[in-house]
């Protein structure tokens, strides 16, 4: 593999330091990632404030113009691309094409982007305007589950309304970001995109930075109390994607197969590693045993494996640390629950760990209470809907959540109930690029995607003329 640069001002160099990347399929080492210093983290803010002027002032429409030629860069390399975030990140090469041209989805979406100036009152007293200005440098920070995705969550509302921005990814999955920047560096004037890479050191540096003006950011919320503690100072824009631990309430009126069957992969997909995974499953007495044995039945059917093997459904963890921390849920899970499906570990090299189904656990658990963030599910019973309700919302967390019945109205009853950023009925996880996505809670501060989103990425400014 070609050594990888960071993007500075326009220009791809080599980091100051550099650290080791390793594949979580092998835990053999991947190569080495440039690694920025904090010279050079203070170089791009510096290149992304002196870019500012310039491309606030470049129209709008130029603008959304250059995120449609990323959108093609995404399509164009997508094999390339998804080879590197799966030997990376761990996730099968079908799911990393996913993430690829998905991510190339959310570009487009924003190149059609507006923000009009909104007439707020014409009267024989005033007229008054509402505008939406860019805010300055932007930090986008990024964890480690969906370096891509989670990266045109933000770039492309940022760019579009005209701030700057100082990318981030996560320490352990820095190289398809950092391809992404190469494949993308002729684009954009110098300095309007900047990409670095830390071993989770900068990101203090980053959030207290006197020239950056907001940060987005999505990972824990534990890391996302520490931005917003480090960003009071200098009185940062803050959005904050964090932590999940989404409940899904399965009435018993449901088709059992079906639903368990998606159930399934909204709990699995990516190995568990998704804010909006299926964290906590509460099924109705009528169809506990039934669903409880169908979702055992698919953990045990499913291919675990390295993601660039074809017929591998569900790769590894993604870094050591995550793999470690799931195995303690999992030997907790031996005392607080019946153990279904999975609870292993697989032989040989590699941070996999099968899909594990958890019956007759209940609050009190850790694997309950807390955001697991890996591939163990546990299967709650219930006898009251409304009681099911209660006990989802009685945690810290308000990130997504779903009602799944065949009855309309009584999903809706429910689905109005829920405290969550997004309740979904009869489906979990579902995002697009024009649907606002947050969390209440502590699962986050502010919104991403759709108008409101964009609406983040800016100031408003009120101009108020008397008549
Ligand atoms: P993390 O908080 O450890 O790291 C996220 C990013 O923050 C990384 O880039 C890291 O280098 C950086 N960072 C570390 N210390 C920092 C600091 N002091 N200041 C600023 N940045 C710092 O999270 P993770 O373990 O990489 O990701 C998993 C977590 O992310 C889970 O809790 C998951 O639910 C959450 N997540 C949330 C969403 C969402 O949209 N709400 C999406 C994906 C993941």
């Amino acid at each position: 593999m070609n050594p990888l640069h960071l993007l500075i001002d326009g220009q791809l160099v080599a980091g100051d330091l550099d650290m080791d990347v390793i594949n979580p399929a092998t835990e053999a080492l991947l190569c080495k990632s440039p690694r920025a210093s904090k010279r050079q983290l203070d170089a791009a803010i510096a290149a992304a404030k002196k870019a500012f002027p310039g491309w606030r002032a470049t129209p709008m429409a130029s603008r959304a113009a250059l995120l449609e030629q990323v959108a093609q860069r995404l399509e164009t390399n997508v094999d390339e691309l998804a080879r590197l975030l799966t030997q990376e990140q761990g996730k099968p090469l079908a799911d990393a094409r996913g993430e690829v041209l998905g991510s190339a989805l959310y570009f487009r979406h924003f190149s059609k982007a507006e923000l009009p100036v909104r007439v707020i009152e014409h009267s024989d007293s005033r007229h008054v305007e509402a505008h939406r200005l860019p805010l300055g440098v932007v930090a986008a920070i990024v964890p480690w589950n969906f370096p891509l995705i989670l990266m045109a969550f933000k770039l492309p509302a940022a760019l579009v309304a005209g701030n700057t921005v100082v990318l981030k990814p996560a320490a352990t999955t820095p190289l398809t970001t950092l391809r992404f920047g190469e494949l993308v560096a002729d684009l954009f004037p110098p300095g309007v995109l900047n990409i670095i890479t830390d071993a989770n050191d900068l990101g203090a540096a980053i959030t207290a930075h006197p020239d950056v003006r907001k940060v987005s950011f999505t990972g824990s919320t534990e890391t996302g109390k520490r931005v917003m503690a480090g960003a009071a100072d200098t009185l940062k824009r803050l959005t904050l994607e964090l932590g999940g631990n989404d409940a899904a309430i399965v009435l018993d009126d449901v088709d059992v197969k079906a639903v368990a069957g998606r159930v399934f992969k909204a709990g699995f997909a990516n190995s568990g590693q998704v804010c909006i995974a299926i964290k906590r499953l509460y099924v109705q007495d009528g169809v506990y045993d039934a669903v409880c044995d169908e979702l055992a039945r698919l953990a045990n059917e499913v291919v675990v494996g390295d993601g660039l093997a074809p017929d591998t459904q569900y790769g590894p963890l993604q870094n050591k640390a995550q793999y470690e921390k799931v195995k303690g849920f999992i030997e907790d899970a031996r005392h607080s629950g019946n153990i279904i499906a999975g609870g292993s570990t697989q032989a040989g090299p590699g941070y996999f760990i099968r899909p594990t189904v958890v019956r007759d656990i209940t609050e009190g658990s850790r694997l309950v209470d807390e955001e697991q963030f890996g591939p163990i599910l546990p299967v709650i019973r219930f006898t009251d809907p409304d009681d099911a309700v209660a006990r989802a919302n009685n945690s810290p967390y308000g990130l997504g959540s779903s009602i799944w019945s065949s009855n309309p109205q009584r999903a809706y009853r429910l689905a109005e109930m829920m405290d969550a950023g997004t309740v979904w009925v009869n489906k979990h996880r579902e995002l697009a690029p024009g649907i606002p996505f947050g969390g209440c809670k502590f699962s986050g501060v502010g919104t991403e995607l759709g108008e409101r989103g964009l609406e983040e990425f800016t100031q408003l400014k009120v101009i108020n003329i008397a008549a």
